[in-house]
């Protein structure tokens, strides 16, 4: 017994005992590190800002757009193909879904246009464009605008309106056949082929069975557009950016959380599927620009997000 104690003594004298004990501390301790890692790394990369790099090369490819054009075109086409290999091998590896971001830009055709379709070209992904009926007749320029967005197949086009309420929402919403039919004017004269609306002024949601309505004098002209096959469509966050001076209410980080965090607590309109709400008229200035660019980036460099189309927006 004796000899035993004078032995176990040696060995603490000797360090072993507390070698043997770091080891085990120490393995518990990376384990649950390794454990914390992980989810920190989840962390870092959805927190991750956008690198350095990008800014300048967004800043070419805004500049140099039309020379581009054709080679990011190309880009596009390898990117469009969501189930690639690439992508499969991703989500295999990872056990959330696919995760759906729509770029929504509104009350175009206006000066900002032009960068938005620009930018959606050099980046190779898709946004949707709110289109006001009347602002495409108001000049050569902005019906170009109306053109270009047109033309891009990144781009869809769906309806915001004819008179954008005249910005008098509340009676405008108290007729809703009127309403309805400046809808239908938007439509016809901005020759559109999506059966897809937002409403000025209001944030209202009503596809499929479901519906959700901000405020009530809306609602009956919601439903009559959903009588005739619309989809209305409605925003999760927004984004406001001043025109002039390029300063946004939000930075590119508080944003891209905001979004983030929508998309992991499901407390988007559709669980997995978030939409941006912004303004065509806040990418005038060279700062809104390379701020959208941003936000682009960070949110590319998220592995299970994808830029879709309203139109694909599930039922
Ligand atoms: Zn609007």
């Amino acid at each position: 017994m004796c000899k035993l104690i004078f032995v176990m003594r040696k060995l603490v004298n000797s360090g072993v005992v507390w070698v043997g004990l770091s080891i085990s501390i120490f393995g518990f301790y990376s384990c649950n590190q390794s454990g914390t890692n992980k989810v920190q790394n989840v962390g870092a990369v959805d927190s991750m800002p956008p690198k350095k790099d990008s800014l300048i090369a967004v800043q070419d490819s805004i500049s140099k757009v039309d020379s581009l054009r054709k080679d990011t075109i190309t880009k596009m086409e390898e990117n469009v193909d969501y189930k690639g290999t690439k992508d499969t091998t991703v989500l295999l590896t990872d056990t959330v879904s696919p995760r759906y971001i729509y770029l929504t830009f509104d009350d175009g055709p206006l000066n900002g246009s032009q960068h938005l379709d620009s930018i959606a070209t050099a980046k190779g992904i898709k946004i949707n464009a709110f289109l006001i009926g009347n602002h495409d007749k108001m000049s050569k320029k902005l019906h170009s605008f109306t053109e270009r967005y047109k033309n891009n197949p990144l781009v869809d086009c769906y309806n915001h309106s004819y008179w954008h309420a005249h910005n008098k929402y509340s009676t405008f919403y108290s007729n809703p056949q009127t309403a309805f039919e400046d809808f239908e004017l938007a439509e016809q004269s901005l020759g559109l082929t999506h059966k897809i609306v937002r409403l000025p002024g209001r944030n209202i949601w009503y596809i499929g069975d479901r519906k959700k309505v901000d405020l009530k004098s809306g609602a009956s002209t919601a439903e009559l557009l959903h009588q005739n096959g619309y989809k209305v469509i409605g925003w999760d966050c927004e984004w406001k950016i001043n025109g002039v001076t390029g300063k946004p209410d939000l930075s590119v980080n508080q944003l891209y959380t905001q979004m983030k965090n929508l998309l992991r607590k499901g407390t988007s309109y559709t669980k997995n599927n978030v939409v941006l709400l912004t303004h065509d008229n806040m990418y005038q200035t060279k700062k809104g620009q390379r701020l959208l660019s941003d936000l682009i980036d960070s949110l590319k460099q998220h592995p299970n997000y994808r830029f879709e189309f309203v139109r694909n927006y599930p039922q």
